[in-house]
């Protein structure tokens, strides 16, 4: 393939949609960016369609299926081996199935994405074999304190041992996950939870996840917990549910990038008996995130799509759709929110297959049929965003 003309072309930089521009690419990279002219030889005309990069979901749990029936949730905390070697590799194609290239895992209780990925190395080493899966990014297990939530996704340093010492001992690691606040609470709306470890440990880890080439993602909701890892030197903060104002100023002049996650509440809106406290709870914290979201944009703060799929009814793939209307319903535009899944996704995850669409980047991208005002409209129903999605391809690679 060496020519695509585009109806509309959303690099994924946060600029507007351009009509009609023509991708230049060789080898599965891209060479150039142009306005259409007729002397152009097109290979590939998508010209009814809306081009954009292969998206990244910078929040997903790869070990787990976001399955409604509590039997099976709690069964999919213990299970084999091969029973979760064959979940994930569900859960990867079930991402390309919705045009997603690359995703970063928040960790599992036993390790197995980890494993899985090392088994995928040794097992492609010498096959032909396409393209199977989104990039996956994952820390391995995560960290939590003693005694604190994390225990469905990881563990704690060993008694007598630091955080930074524990994060020191694992191995092939892509970043490190700390957890370092509980979870949102569905019975007390707005309810608040200390920080899982004091200041100076968890500042002294991050360094030592920086000394070791990682970067971190902490999982921190409300305003103290979210205040300490901005200020220990968090990559990212995760949830962030009821942090207040000042952190999104706070990560706006640090750099730190906000994972809000908020389809996680518009799941449990959905899944939970509709006349129970639970329900309600999680409507008022949906619509509470989106003002936090639309705040955040106001104040400069960078933004990623990241979903916790996983999590009771937010399915892999098709909620990257949800979160992405959360964040259009917030007031981002839709090449804003596309930017924030594919540029700032990618600065989260580096050396991925996708990014925004410039010369020299990897040249993976779906078209979805119509323009960028209906695509926007069309990903506010993820059924209707994939009836769009025509082709994608990674590397210049078909997928679909
Ligand atoms: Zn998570």
């Amino acid at each position: 393939m060496k020519q695509i003309l585009t109806g509309w072309l959303i690099d994924g930089t946060g600029k507007k949609a351009i009509k009609n521009a023509v991708i230049e690419s060789k080898k599965g990279f891209v060479t150039s960016i142009k306005q259409y002219s007729k002397l152009n030889q097109i290979d590939l005309d998508l010209s009814s369609c809306t081009v954009i990069p292969g998206l990244v979901d910078a929040h997903v749990h790869m070990a787990m299926s976001g399955s409604l029936d509590t039997d099976f949730r709690k069964a999919q905390l213990e299970l084999s081996s091969d029973t979760a070697k064959n979940l994930i590799t569900a859960n990867a194609k079930e991402l390309l199935n919705y045009g997603v290239a690359a995703v970063r895992d928040g960790g599992d209780k036993y390790g197995f994405v980890e494993r899985y990925l090392n088994d995928k190395v040794v097992s492609n080493r010498d096959s032909s074999s396409g393209i199977s899966s989104p990039d996956i990014l994952t820390p391995g297990m995560a960290w939590h304190a003693k005694g604190r939530y994390g225990g469905l996704i990881g563990r704690c340093p060993a008694d007598s041992q630091s955080l930074g010492n524990a994060i020191k001992t694992a191995k092939g690691a892509k970043h490190v996950k700390i957890v370092n606040s509980g979870i949102n609470s569905l019975v007390e709306f707005g309810k608040q939870t200390s920080p899982q470890f004091d200041f100076d440990e968890l500042k002294t880890a991050i360094v030592v996840a920086k000394e070791m080439g990682l970067q971190v993602m902490v999982h921190a909701n409300g305003e103290e917990p979210v205040k300490q890892s901005i200020e220990a030197g968090a990559d990212s903060i995760e949830h962030g549910f009821f942090m207040g104002s000042d952190n999104l100023k706070r990560m706006a002049d640090t750099g730190t990038i906000w994972v809000p996650t908020a389809c996680t509440m518009k799941a449990y809106c959905e899944s939970l008996d509709q006349q129970s406290n639970e329900a309600d709870v999680a409507k008022r914290i949906w619509d509470e995130q989106l003002s936090l979201i639309s705040k955040a944009r106001q104040a400069g703060t960078n933004l990623a799509i990241g979903t916790d799929s996983g999590s009771m009814g937010v399915f892999h793939g098709k909620s990257i759709y949800i979160e992405i209307m959360a964040f259009i319903i917030a007031g981002f535009s839709i090449e804003e929110a596309i930017s924030c899944s594919v540029k700032n996704g990618r600065d989260l995850c580096p050396g991925v297959n996708t990014g925004p669409l410039e010369k020299n980047a990897p040249l993976t991208f779906s078209a979805y049929d119509g323009s960028p005002e209906e695509l926007s409209g069309m990903l506010q129903n993820c059924q209707n965003g994939l009836k769009a999605l025509k082709e994608f391809y990674i590397f210049g690679q078909k997928i679909i």
